[in-house]
C-alpha cells in the first residue's frame, strides 16, 4: 500500500496551491471558506464567476481527457488538487454537478454530437448543471421513478411530465439530466431514458425547499409537458438505467477523496475553540477530539488504500471503496455533534436579528444529510454486504 504521492505529484501540488494563493484574491478574497455544503446559498454570482476564473486557469475538468478540454490528470492528481483546493478554502463549486457528473457520464456513454454541444460549456464554467433523479416515490428505490417522457413525432421532441425532488442547484441550472420513464408499462429499471433537459423553457417550474438551516439549496422541479430534444437523449429509450448506474459511479469517486482537506478544516477550526473556551480541559470532550482526528487519519489512509489498486487507473472503484462513503459520512455528523459540545452553551444562541448560523452550526445542521444523500446509510450497508461481502441479496417486497 503506497502511504505518499510520487515527487512529481507532489510538485503538481506545489503549482495548484500557488495558482491557489495568486487567484484566491482580490474580489475573490470573500469567497474563502463560503458556499460549501449548507453554505450553498452565499455568494452565488460570484462563485459562478470563480467557475470561469477556474475554467481560464484550466482548473475546472482535470479529469477529463484532453480531447474534451481537460487535463488527462491521473487520480493522484485529481485527489491532489481537490486536498489543495479545500486547504485553500477555494468556494464550494456551482460547477460541479456538471463536472463531476454531467460531463463524465457524457464522455462515458454520450454521443459525438452531444459532448460536443455540452462539455465546452461544462469545461468552461459557463453552464450549470442539476440532477433529476429522485422523485417522492424514488429515492432509495430509484428505479421507481414516475416521470414520463413521450416522443412527439410532429414535433420531433420527447415531451415530459412529472415531478423530480431534492434536486440539489436547480435554481441556478441551465440543464438537468432527467431519468423518466420512455415505456408507460415498464416496471422497475426498464423502459427507463436518460435526458438532457433544457431548464429555460415555460414546461419547466422550480420550486424551492427550504432546509432546517433556514436556506434552500434544493428543489422539487416539475415537468409540464417540458421539450426535450430527440437528439438529448443518451443512450437508446429504455437504456436509461445503465447510464444512471454508470453516473452514480462517478457520483462516488474521487473528488469525494479531497474532502478530507475541508473535513480537517473544521476539526481544527473545533480544537481552536476547544483551547480558547476550555473544552479542551474536559476529559471527555479530549477524547472524542482525539479520536475524530485518529478516525480522519484512518479516512486517509484508507483513501491511499483505494489509490495503490491498479484498478484505480481507470477511475474504477475497488472493494475497499464499499466503506468510504459509509464511514465518512458517520463520521462527519459525529463530527458536527463534537462541534456543538464544544461549544456548550453558545452553540444554542445566535446573535442579533437577522439571525446567521455560524459556520459550525450550520455544519452541524447540515451533515445530517451526509448521512443521505448519495446512498443512504442503510443503503450502503447493503451495497457492503452484497457487493463486498457477497451475502445474499436483499429480499424484495413483491
Ligand atoms: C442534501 C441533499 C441533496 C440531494 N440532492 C439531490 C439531487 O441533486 N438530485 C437528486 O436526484 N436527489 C438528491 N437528493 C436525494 C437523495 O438522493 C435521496 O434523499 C436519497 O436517495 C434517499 O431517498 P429518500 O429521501 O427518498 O429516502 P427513502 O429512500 O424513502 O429512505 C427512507 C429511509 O428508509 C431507508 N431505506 C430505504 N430503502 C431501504 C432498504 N432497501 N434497506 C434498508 N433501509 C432502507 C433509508 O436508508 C432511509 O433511512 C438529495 C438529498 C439530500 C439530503
Amino acid at each position: 500500500m503506497k502511504l505518499s504521492f510520487s515527487d512529481q505529484d507532489e510538485l503538481f501540488r506545489k503549482e495548484v496551491a500557488a495558482w491557489l494563493t495568486t487567484n484566491l484574491s482580490g474580489e475573490f478574497t470573500k469567497l474563502r471558506f463560503r458556499g460549501g455544503p449548507g453554505d450553498e446559498h452565499m455568494f452565488p454570482e460570484e462563485r459562478k464567476h470563480w467557475e470561469q476564473k477556474l475554467a481560464e486557469g484550466g482548473w475546472t475538468c482535470i479529469g477529463w481527457p484532453k480531447e474534451y478540454g481537460g487535463r488527462g490528470c491521473t487520480i493522484e492528481k485529481q485527489v491532489i488538487f481537490f486536498e489543495e483546493y479545500a486547504r485553500a478554502g477555494a468556494p464550494g463549486r456551482v460547477g460541479h454537478i456538471g463536472e463531476g457528473l454531467a460531463g463524465p457520464t457524457l464522455i462515458a456513454f454520450g454521443s459525438e454530437a452531444q459532448k460536443q454541444k455540452y462539455l465546452p460549456g461544462i469545461r468552461a464554467g459557463k453552464e450549470l448543471w442539476c440532477q433529476g433523479y429522485s422523485e417522492p416515490s424514488a429515492g432509495s428505490d430509484l428505479a421507481n421513478v414516475k416521470t414520463r417522457a413521450r416522443f412527439d413525432a410532429e414535433k420531433g421532441k420527447w415531451i415530459l411530465n412529472g415531478q423530480k425532488v431534492w434536486t440539489s442547484l436547480a435554481h441556478e441550472a441551465d440543464y438537468c439530466f432527467v431519468i423518466a420513464r420512455t415505456d408507460p408499462e415498464s416496471k422497475a429499471h426498464k423502459g427507463l431514458g436518460f435526458f438532457l433537459v433544457n431548464m429555460h423553457q415555460p414546461g419547466i417550474e422550480v420550486r424551492p425547499i427550504q432546509q432546517i438551516t433556514g436556506t434552500s439549496e434544493f428543489n422539487e422541479v416539475f415537468f409540464d409537458n417540458a421539450e426535450c430534444d430527440a437528439d438529448d437523449i443518451v443512450g437508446a429509450p429504455g437504456e436509461g438505467w445503465k447510464v444512471a448506474m454508470g453516473l452514480l459511479g462517478f457520483e462516488r469517486g474521487v473528488s469525494t477523496l479531497g474532502q478530507q482537506m475541508q473535513f480537517q478544516n473544521e476539526l481544527n477550526e473545533i480544537i481552536r475553540i476547544a483551547r480558547e473556551n476550555g473544552a479542551s480541559k474536559n476529559p471527555v470532550l479530549r477524547q472524542r477530539i482525539a479520536k475524530a482526528h485518529a478516525e480522519l487519519k484512518i479516512m486517509r489512509y484508507n483513501s491511499m488504500r483505494m489509490l495503490s489498486g491498479s484498478a484505480w487507473s481507470d477511475g474504477s472503484l475497488q472493494k475497499e471503496a464499499l466503506i468510504y462513503k459509509l464511514f465518512w459520512a458517520s463520521w462527519h455528523r459525529e463530527l458536527g455533534e463534537l462541534a456543538m459540545d464544544v461549544l456548550g452553551p453558545e452553540c444554542e444562541i445566535l446573535e442579533a436579528a437577522p439571525y446567521q448560523l455560524s459556520r459550525l452550526q450550520a455544519m452541524y445542521l447540515f451533515v445530517r444529510s451526509d448521512t443521505i444523500y448519495g446512498g443512504t446509510n442503510e443503503i450502503q450497508r447493503n451495497i457492503i454486504a452484497e457487493r463486498g461481502l457477497g451475502m445474499p441479496k436483499e429480499a424484495k417486497v413483491q
